[in-house]
Order: structure tokens, then C-alpha cells, then sequence
């Protein structure tokens, strides 16, 4: 977080009226509502995988992401919201789910839980980077993680057919997994060896990010979106000639399980993710545009195998899997491709209500008809009775209660038919069953 200067105002609090904090956006009822749909799709395809939730602070120590998300990146070398607190500890919100829950899986002792254990969890994440398309300071993403005794390929491949299935479900099409190996503690440093020597004496050719990152991480040259540093990743040596016969054969593993599901997948053996956790099976969803449409160029989502994580933060050693996907971007697509997921109109009567007695008697008939499982829209700040029929129609509510002074000293309302204006006087004990019986 940034520290107020002292004399000038900062921008965004200089006006009277105040704005949302730059990259950061309200979620307004409309997107919302996808938003709900979204996670909704995706803890009923996570909870069928045997995924349970979980729930981390939105803050965490900043060292558990030096140690983890690794100090090379750019996550954590220009990302980071910080913040001291009083008593002098150093935190940041945080800015990926997976440390976080490799903490929470020490601290609560869950390598004692029967395994594998599957969590998942969905919410807000910051990152302090320049806002754009699809990229925003406050974002929220779907997360899940997988650990494991052993490093099995079939969690490999299930945690990535529960992705897929997820953006699947949202009938997003053209999906395509790539996916590539990145090696193990024995097989990488051959291959960053091999990187070093292959971008050695190239170092002009190089952003200036690339070629600070040269000796720090060069895995990370790959990642570079950068046209400068394109052809020469072009050429770049490939992971696979690198990796053991270890990895290979686990990669294979996984590949082979995603041909029995049928997934659609291409081998990129330039994808290495941005982060220093991973190792062996690496993986992003993309979806390819359709004819005449423009090129979609993120990732809806991706993750991989991080089997050191848990360890490095003084676990035991624990084999884990995880991926997340981005909620905006995968909003921005079905927005795009115009496939926001439809909602077929629960149907509701409307409660119109006149005089006095009615009203006072209004929020118990709502709480009857609640009972009853039936859906009901009221206006009940409005008091004429013109002013709540023009409400009803424009809600296209089917039928509409009539609630007077006299039906409600009576004990009765009128159900009207909205369609025919056909009215029908009923007794209030009635009144669910007959408003069933209209509906159906
Ligand atoms: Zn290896
Ligand atoms: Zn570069």
C-alpha cells in the first residue's frame, strides 16, 4: 500500500467526490450475477472432484512469498501491495492463493489427513501492476490444489480435467491445454545450464527485464512477452531434450491420461509459468479465437506441479498440484463471445398492497409464501395501487396479489392473472396452493 505524501494529495482523493482506487472495480449487480454463476458452476464441478473449501487471509507475512512465489519474479519484485503494521511486521495482501495454503496445510498439521488433500478456494487477490484489459489491482480467481504422498501423474491430469471441465461448463469454446515439463531438482539445472550458455553473448538482443533476469532466473526468459526477446526464445533449447528420465516418464503419464479423457492439449515447450514453485508438469488453458474473431492472448487459467513447496516452507516433504483461473478474464470471454451464461427468469408474483392494514400485515404474507417455496416481488415503499401494477408489468410478473383494505381485514386476497386480467378472490390459507395451481 503507498504511503500518503505529506503535503499533496494523492490522485483519485483529490476531488470532492471520491472514485474506486485506481485498478481496482466495483462488481455492479449485472456482472455480479455472472460472477455468482460462475462460482456457483465452479464449486459443484470442484465439490464433484472431491475438492473441499478453504479460506485464507487476505494478508499474509511478505517473507512467505520471498520464499515461495521466489524474489526474481515479477510478482514479487514489483507487484506486491505491502503494509507495516504498528507493532513493525511487514505483510502484503496477497497476491496468488498457493503459498497461503501450503502455510495453512503446515500450520493445521493436515499432512496427518488422509490423502490426497483437495482444496479449493475462490476470492480477491492484488497485484500493483499497470491496469488493462483484463488486468486489474484487485482480481479474483478459482484456486485448486491437490496434495499428495506421492507425486502421481493422475493427479496431474485430474486437477487440470477440473479446470478444463470448469471453463467447459461455461461453454466456452476452442479450449486448448498447453502443457510442458519443467524438470525436477535434478534435471533443471541442466537445462537453466544449457539457457545461460544458449542466451550468452545474446544479452543485446534482450529486453532490459530479460537481461537483468539472465543470471537470476533465466527460466523466466521464456515467459517474456517482449517482440524483442521473441526470436531469440524461438530458438531457445527445449525443456523436454533436458529433462530425466524421471520427469519424462511422468509427463508421459500425464499426456497419456489426457488422451483417454479426450482433452484437447499441445505440447509448448516454452511454457514455464512465472514462478520459482514449480516443477515437472506446468499447464495453461487458452481459448483459440473462432473464424473472424479477435485473438484472445491470456491464459483463462493454468498452474502445475510444486512437489518442494511445502518442504521449503518447513513441511514435510509433500507432493502438491494447483492451477488457478482468472474470473475476469474468463468474464471478459463469455462478454466477448456473447455466451454470458442465461439464466432462465425464476418465476415470481408480485405483491401489490393497498391501504394501512395491508401493509402492516405484508412482510408476515411474504414470510407464508417464503414457506411455501414461492418467489415473491414487492414494491413496498409504493402506495398506489396504479404506480405497483405498472411495477408488476414491467417485472413480467405472471400473476399479481392484490392485497386491500378490505381483502386484508378479511383474511383474503385477489390473485389477478396479469396476462388475461382475469381476477379470482381467495382465502389467505389458499393462497399458496392456488397461486401453484395458476402457475403450472
Ligand atoms: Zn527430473
Ligand atoms: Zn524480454
Amino acid at each position: 500500500m503507498q504511503t500518503k505524501p505529506k503535503n499533496k494529495k494523492p490522485a483519485g482523493e483529490a476531488s470532492t467526490t471520491f472514485q474506486s482506487v485506481k485498478g481496482m472495480h466495483d462488481v455492479l449487480p449485472a456482472e455480479s450475477c455472472v460472477q455468482e454463476k460462475i462460482y456457483r458452476l465452479a464449486r459443484e464441478i470442484l465439490e464433484f472432484y472431491n475438492f473441499n473449501s478453504i479460506a485464507t487471509p487476505l494478508v499474509e507475512y511478505l517473507g512467505l512469498y520471498n520464499r515461495t512465489t521466489g524474489e526474481a519474479t515479477d510478482i514479487v519484485e514489483k507487484q506486491m501491495f505491502t503494509l507495516k503494521t504498528k507493532g513493525g511486521e511487514t505483510l502484503a495482501l496477497r497476491p496468488e492463493f498457493t503459498p497461503g495454503i501450503g502455510r495453512a496445510y503446515i500450520q493445521h498439521g493436515m499432512s496427518h489427513y488422509p490423502h490426497p488433500v483437495k482444496l479449493f478456494t475462490i476470492g480477491p487477490l492484488f497485484r500493483y501492476e499497470q491496469p488493462q484489459a483484463g488486468r486489474f489491482r484487485q482480481f479474483n480467481q478459482i484456486d485448486a490444489e491437490i496434495f499428495s504422498t506421492e507425486n502421481d501423474a493422475i493427479y496431474d491430469a485430474q486437477g487440470i480435467l477440473a479446470c478444463y471441465r470448469i471453463l467447459d461448463e461455461l461453454k466456452i469454446k476452442n479450449l486448448i491445454i498447453n502443457i510442458n515439463t519443467i524438470g525436477c531438482i535434478t534435471c533443471r539445472p541442466n537445462y537453466r545450464k544449457a539457457l545461460v550458455s544458449y542466451y550468452k553473448n545474446k544479452e543485446k538482443q534482450l529486453c532490459t527485464d530479460c537481461k537483468r533476469r539472465l543470471p537470476v532466473n533465466p527460466l523466466r526468459l521464456l515467459d517474456c512477452k517482449e517482440p524483442i526477446c521473441q526470436p531469440l526464445k524461438e530458438q531457445a533449447p527445449n525443456t523436454l531434450d533436458y529433462v530425466c528420465a524421471t520427469c519424462k516418464k511422468h509427463f508421459k503419464e500425464v499426456l497419456e491420461y489426457l488422451d483417454n479423457l479426450a482433452l484437447p492439449y499441445a505440447l509448448n515447450p516454452y511454457l514455464v509459468r512465472g514462478l520459482d514453485y514449480y516443477s515437472k508438469t506446468v499447464f495453461e488453458i487458452n481459448t483459440q479465437p473462432a473464424e473472424g474473431e479477435e485473438k484472445i492472448d491470456f491464459a483463462l487459467g493454468g498452474g502445475g506441479r510444486y512437489d518442494y513447496l511445502i518442504e521449503e516452507l518447513g513441511g514435510r516433504p509433500t507432493s502438491a498440484f494447483g492451477w488457478a483461473l482468472g474470473v475476469e478474464r474468463i468474464i471478459d470471454v463469455l462478454h466477448t463471445r456473447n455466451i454470458l451464461p442465461s439464466s432462465r427468469p425464476k418465476e415470481k408474483v408480485f405483491l401489490i398492497h393497498i391501504g394501512d392494514l395491508a401493509k402492516r400485515k405484508s412482510l408476515c404474507l411474504i414470510e407464508t409464501l417464503r414457506h411455501a417455496h414461492i418467489n415473491v416481488i414487492e414494491s413496498l415503499g409504493k402506495e398506489s395501487l396504479a404506480a405497483q401494477l405498472r411495477a408488476a408489468d414491467k417485472a413480467d410478473a405472471p400473476l399479481a396479489l392484490i392485497f386491500g383494505q378490505k381483502e386484508a381485514y378479511e383474511e383474503s386476497i385477489i390473485i389477478r392473472d396479469m396476462k388475461t386480467g382475469a381476477q379470482e378472490m381467495v382465502p389467505l390459507t389458499k393462497l399458496p396452493e392456488m397461486i401453484k395451481r395458476k402457475l403450472n
